[in-house]
């Protein structure tokens, strides 16, 4: 079987699609392999795919050449290969000793987007969340204005439930599509979910491949405007341009992150190049070669300090994962 599996790898690199070497996460015969049409790169450094802009390697970081490929990669993967989906990276925090198993990298494939029926789109999650609130604006449609300013795909915004200005995803969510481990689509219903706060209740070893919005007719046509004042708004109280990945912390009920943060004086505050931010204290700001670990350690610093002055414990919102670096000294 790692004949078949290493003379795969072999005849795939010849054809320059495949960008690294044998190795044993996947599982079944070369007929089957053969089929995957998608780049595979190892060691692929993870700081060009977060908007932290630091954080270790993939092991290995696939992104497949459309939905049948990702289905066929998944079903001959080995069941215990560890896998993380990405989209744009804008709410990760990947350790700086890089990440076992395979990332799966949806941003820009999977990026189908049309209206249908006069108020519904179809959306993969590879697309952007900027070009699904265009897309319904120009469609005279409202409802998706506030994904403009949200810097990731689709499939980190149903993944994280992702909102803004008092609306969130799955409040246009009518149904979805999941793939599983082996390869398999299901089609799911909103009324499946259980929804929250950047929270959704995902099967595991299930992820996101597309949804269906409903959105309405926008009576006025006033979209373009509202997607400018809110990007306004945006540009005003938070630091755009810079290397961050958003709010932080989730809001404590009744309160925000942010205050607590600037009430305990952290704005301004540096672990190595890692700052609170001085214009949104729930934001961290990558100020130039920041570490993963300079990062997760101020996060770690303001949780304790709120905890102390406020008796609040803030619960980061970011994803963190991966291994830390033998020399992180934690
Ligand atoms: C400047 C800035 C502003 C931001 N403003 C907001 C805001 O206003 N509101 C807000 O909610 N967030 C905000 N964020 C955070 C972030 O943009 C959102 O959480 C976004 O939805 C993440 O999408 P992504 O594609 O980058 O996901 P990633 O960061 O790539 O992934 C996030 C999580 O989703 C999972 N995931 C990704 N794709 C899938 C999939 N297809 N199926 C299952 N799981 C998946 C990942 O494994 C990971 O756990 C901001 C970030 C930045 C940098």
């Amino acid at each position: 079987m790692q004949n078949e599996i290493n003379e795969f790898y072999e005849q795939s690199n010849q054809s320059g699609i495949w960008a690294y070497e044998p190795t044993t996460h996947m599982k079944k015969s070369k007929q089957q392999a053969t089929e995957i049409r998608g780049v595979m790169k190892l060691n692929e450094p993870m700081m060009k795919h977060t908007s932290w802009r630091t954080g270790g390697c993939a092991e290995r970081y696939f992104k497949p050449a459309d939905i049948d490929d990702l289905c066929c990669f998944l079903g001959q993967l080995a069941k215990d290969e560890p896998l993380l989906w990405l989209g744009l990276g804008s709410n990760l925090l990947v350790r700086d000793g890089g990440l076992k198993g395979t990332v799966i990298a949806l941003s820009g494939v999977l990026n189908d987007c049309r209206i249908y029926d006069g108020v519904n789109m179809h959306v993969g999650v590879g697309v952007a969340c900027a070009k699904v609130a265009r897309m319904s604006v120009k469609s005279e449609l409202t409802s998706g204005e506030f994904l403009a300013g949200i810097p990731g795909t689709m499939g980190g915004a149903l993944a994280m439930n992702a909102g803004a200005f008092g609306e969130e995803t799955w409040n246009i969510v009518c149904s979805v599509e999941t793939v599983n481990r082996q390869g398999q689509k299901i089609k799911r219903a909103a009324s499946d979910f259980e929804i929250g706060y950047r929270y959704v209740n995902l099967p595991e070893d299930e992820w996101f491949i597309s949804a269906e919005l409903l959105l309405k007719p926008d009576e006025g046509g006033k979209g373009v405007e509202r997607i400018q004042a809110f990007l306004n708004q945006r540009a005003e109280s938070q630091p755009t341009g810079k290397a961050s990945c958003g709010s932080v912390f989730r809001n404590p009920d009744n309160d925000y992150a942010a205050r607590l943060i600037e009430a305990s004086g952290l704005k301004g505050k540096f672990v190595g190049k890692a700052c609170v931010s001085e214009k949104h204290a729930n934001f961290i700001i990558n100020s130039g070669n920041a570490s993963a670990a300079d990062i997760e350690s101020l996060i770690l610093f303001i949780q304790e300090k709120v905890m102390l002055d406020h008796g609040v414990e803030l619960v980061p919102e970011v994803k963190i994962v991966g291994e830390q670096a033998c020399h992180d000294g934690f």
